[in-house]
């Protein structure tokens, strides 16, 4: 890289809980972060899931950096053994954090990265590639504008690309047609949506932990507006299982979540589908008909897709990237996360080498990383933004990173799983 090229900032996309401990790890490291957000706050993607309860306790879900750049200010410590709701971790750590002196002038709220390339490079182009300044088109109210930066961290989540119901990876017949009766993630059933949901049928669709926050708040419902019957589509042969979680896990909260769900269904307050694949959905008299293996389900009024998040890496796509063939995830990460091999994320510790690309100097982290293995946990975000950042306070080592060998699966250490 040229010395013009090294004194440039670094782009941060995304200021959710990883964006800013990128942010901040950059400024430990000596480096300019430029944070990019397109949201109107930090943590934009999370005010949207404020009212679930997280499942690791506060001590996973701060990146220890910022918190001694917190403490510094005076901030109050949360009660680590706690579980936060999203909202909290928003309110108590993110916002904070992100409103911090030495945070603020660096983060650009409003502003959406559409695209990033090299400088006067496409993908194609060889010729000058290493030593040239990455470009970084934004847009905000002001219009778009292109800046220059020497590396990329993309922080930018996988929240606004769900995955579709449909069986197949792409939307199900008629799924797009009935989009104003699906909701994808997690709504606010018995907060903003409680009057959109009461006394209706609702079907969802999910075998995570996102599908058991949503059932688990539908039943509470049915329990204050009794017309409200719940109806709960699986992938899998049974709901036997449901309860995954050792008894002394770590994230408590995932367990205490998983029998609560497992006394619902004994107390058949939830009505089970096995076996679901679902190719089209049909709009019936105001009702909604979803169809599996050529079989109709029962009528229903209302769908929540608890389906699961996909990166989107259209933004990358004047990029070298070079991901998994599964996961969609850098692909040296890839084998470490895959869910077809690993059916409990037990992750290992990984860093930059695992998170490199043929691009040099751009790295996707957070959970954008594990593209679509839904094992993704805050504590080892942090992780990766550390090993990153400090790898570009040396760019010499990044040629270096590339060269490394994965870690084997053999090299695993434990760390417990968080199907969502
Ligand atoms: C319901 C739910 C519960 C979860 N519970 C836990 C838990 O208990 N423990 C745990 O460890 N993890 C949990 N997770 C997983 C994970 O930790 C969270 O999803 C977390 O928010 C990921 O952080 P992130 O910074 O990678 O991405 P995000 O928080 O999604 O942040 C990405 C940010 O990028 C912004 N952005 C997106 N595109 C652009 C763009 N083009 N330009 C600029 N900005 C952009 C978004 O607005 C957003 O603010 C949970 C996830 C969900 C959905």
């Amino acid at each position: 890289m040229t010395h013009k090229v090294d004194n440039l900032p670094v782009a941060v996309i995304g200021a959710g809980p990883i964006g800013l401990s990128a942010a901040v790890n950059l400024l430990e490291e000596g480096l300019t972060p430029l944070v990019f957000e397109s949201g109107a706050c930090a943590g934009a993607n999370i005010a949207n899931w404020g009212h679930v309860r997280m499942f690791s306790p506060w001590s996973y879900n701060m990146d220890p950096n910022a918190v001694s750049l917190l403490k510094k200010a005076g901030w109050e410590e949360p009660a680590l053994t706690e579980f936060p709701t999203g909202r909290e971790l928003l309110d108590r750590y993110l916002l904070p954090l992100a409103s911090h002196e030495k945070i603020a002038p660096h983060l650009h709220l409003n502003t959406r990265v559409e695209s990033v390339s090299r400088q006067y490079h496409d993908v194609l182009r060889n010729e000058g590639r290493a030593q040239a300044p990455f470009v970084v088109r934004v847009s905000s109210a002001e219009g778009e504008r292109d800046i220059l930066v020497r590396a990329i961290i993309d922080a930018s989540g996988t929240y606004q690309t769900p995955n579709w119901l449909g069986a197949h990876g792409f939307p199900a017949i008629g799924e797009l047609a009935a989009s104003a009766s699906i909701s994808y993630g997690i709504p606010s059933i018995l907060g903003a949506r409680r009057e959109h949901y009461a006394g209706k049928t609702v079907l969802v669709i999910g075998g995570g932990h996102s599908a058991y926050n949503a059932l688990q708040d539908l039943v509470k419902l049915s329990e204050q507006a009794q017309d409200t019957r719940i109806l709960w589509g699986i992938r899998g042969a049974s709901v036997d299982n449901i309860v995954r979680s050792p008894e002394n896990d770590e994230l408590q909260e995932r367990r205490r979540l998983e029998v609560h769900i497992q006394t619902l269904l004994e107390q058949g307050k939830i009505e089970v589908f096995t076996h679901i694949a679902i190719e089209k959905i049909q709009s019936d008299n105001g009702k909604l008909i979803v169809h599996s293996h050529s079989h109709p389900l029962p009528p229903v009024d209302e769908i929540i897709a608890a389906t699961g998040f996909r990166p989107n890496l259209e933004l990358l796509s004047e990029l070298r990237i070079a991901t998994h063939p599964a996961t969609q995830s850098p692909v040296h990460l890839g084998p470490l996360i895959d869910p077809n091999v690993h059916t409990c994320g037990s992750v290992p510790e990984h860093g930059a080498a695992e998170l490199s690309h043929p691009e040099l100097g751009l790295y996707i982290v957070g959970i954008k990383s594990y593209g679509r293995a839904p094992t993704f946990l805050l504590k080892t975000g942090y992780k990766q933004v550390k090993s990153v950042t400090s790898l570009l306070a040396n760019p010499d080592d990044i040629e270096a990173t590339v060269e490394n060998t994965p870690v084997s699966c053999e090299a695993r250490v434990p760390s417990p799983c968080c199907n969502k």
